[in-house]
């Protein structure tokens, strides 16, 4: 079966709508949070698009104190939130949260290189 082919386009708009897209591997049942070409774990190109739930708890989180040049906030955290099966990587609005609090995504944002980040907050 041939990949479906989810890519980096097509899951950038859909954090801007609002939607979480993931992949889930058919043949070892990984899921990503972001396009993949292929599943890390077993190397199969046949992913499926899946749509991750937009809730989740904290997996992980950093606070960058010292931003890269052009952005303008002093500080922020980094999260990796758990969604379903799959963990994805984002940045945090509002008040701080800790590993294990509930989050939601709430919006996207467009960082210095064009890239489209998911916006989490807690709930
Ligand atoms: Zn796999």
């Amino acid at each position: 079966m041939m990949s479906d082919g989810l890519t980096h386009g097509e899951w950038s708009e859909a954090v801007a709508d609002g939607e979480l897209l993931g992949q889930r591997c058919p043949d070892c049942g990984a899921v990503q949070g972001a396009p993949k070409a292929a599943c890390p774990h077993c190397g199969s190109t046949a992913l499926e698009t899946v749509a991750l739930p937009t809730e989740g708890a904290v997996y992980t989180e950093t606070t960058i104190n010292v931003p890269p040049a052009g952005v303008e906030e002093r500080g922020y955290q980094v999260v990796v939130v758990q969604l379903g099966d799959a963990r994805v990587m984002g940045r945090l609005r509002g008040d701080a949260v800790g590993i294990g609090d509930r989050v939601a995504l709430s919006d996207s944002i467009t960082d210095e290189d064009g890239y489209v980040a998911p916006v989490f907050e807690a709930v």
